[in-house]
């Protein structure tokens, strides 16, 4: 059988676990994860190598794309999210329509599912989160609803937290996709910068330690970033948008930048495998997330190229 390799978007309104999915099918930690909705804010590709297996039909190369969830958006920063979703949608071979069970059908889930109507691409419906439904029958008019929306060609009962149904998806999912080389070498598992990501692991933090407005309000920007051999030293900017937000950022005595730069440094750390000096600040910018800057500071694919353009510039 000939190698396999595509790319698969995972499309679904927010908290419905398409970031925990990402990591569990890569197997290592590449989108920040938390229970507040719109952790995620751009798409994230994540590369699984499935290895040709005994007993099963092909090895093959998927390229996972997660996304924002789908939602109405209010900002600057919203609008640049949807944005990222239909981006990922392009082009793509197969997308994962996925949905918590435990939640009704929503508008939210329509939005997204007339994304894919448009992109007309072959999908399957994952149910995620079946770990906290007792009787599985409960599932049989959810399944109903969605498929008079959209063709399904497979319905995939999962738990991602758990762990549970993922070997079945992988076998779908290579089965659906075209024969095709590997787009990434064995090694590497995701195309985002280590400093991007090591901006999120500060930013996950954030949401994992507030509460309420503050996790929408804020956003975390690398100011600087030197990796040595032993030693990586990391300065990073938290920017939320008054100055009582600031002052629970900070806490008492500085305590709370405290805590959120330890839990942050131990897992960039574990990241890169090199000792990390974090460097942490707050700052106050308000309407943060209607500032074209701030929005163009998510998106690093487009600063890579404009750096890249702005490099050759100098060389010619
Ligand atoms: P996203 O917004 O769709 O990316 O959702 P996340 O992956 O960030 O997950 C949102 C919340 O749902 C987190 O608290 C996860 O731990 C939780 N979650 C994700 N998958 C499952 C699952 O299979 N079972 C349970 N019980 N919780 C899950
Ligand atoms: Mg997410």
């Amino acid at each position: 059988m000939p190698f396999r390799s595509g790319f698969v978007c995972i499309l679904g309104r927010p908290n419905a676990g398409k970031s925990t999915l990402l990591n569990a099918l890569v197997g290592e930690k590449l989108a920040i994860i938390s229970p507040k909705p719109q952790t995620t804010r751009n798409r994230i590709q994540g590369v699984v190598h499935v290895p040709n297996r005994k007993g099963k039909n092909t090895g093959g190369q998927i390229v996972l794309i997660d996304t924002p969830g789908v939602h109405k958006p209010d900002s600057t920063l919203g609008r640049k999210m949807m944005v990222e979703v239909r981006e990922a949608l392009e082009g793509c071979d197969l997308v994962l329509v996925i949905m918590d069970v435990t939640q009704k059908l929503d508008p939210r889930d329509l939005y997204a599912l007339d994304l894919l109507k448009h992109s007309k691409t072959k999908a399957f419906l994952i149910l995620n989160k079946v770990d906290l439904i007792r009787e599985k029958a409960k599932l049989l008019p959810l399944i109903e609803q969605y498929r008079k929306l959209y063709k399904f060609s497979e319905v995939i009962p999962i738990s991602a937290l758990k762990r549970t149904g993922l070997e079945a998806l992988l076998d779908l999912i290579i089965a659906a996709l075209p024969a095709g080389p590997a787009y990434f070498p064995e090694d590497q598992v995701t195309d985002q910068p280590a400093r991007f990501m090591a901006a999120e692991i500060v930013r996950e933090q954030v949401l994992l330690n507030t509460q309420e407005e503050l996790p929408y309000a804020t956003t975390v920007i690398v100011d600087g970033y030197e990796e040595g051999a032993r030693l990586t030293r990391i300065a990073a900017t938290i920017y939320c948008e008054r100055e009582g937000q600031k002052g629970i950022l900070v806490g008492k005595g500085g305590l709370m930048l405290k805590k959120i730069g330890t839990a942050a440094r131990y897992q960039i750390e574990r990241m890169l495998g090199t000792k990390v000096f974090l460097e942490l600040f707050v700052k106050v910018e308000a309407r943060w997330r209607d500032s074209r800057r701030f929005v163009d500071e998510l998106d690093w694919r487009r600063q890579l190229e404009l750096r890249m353009q702005d490099q050759g510039r100098k060389t010619v």
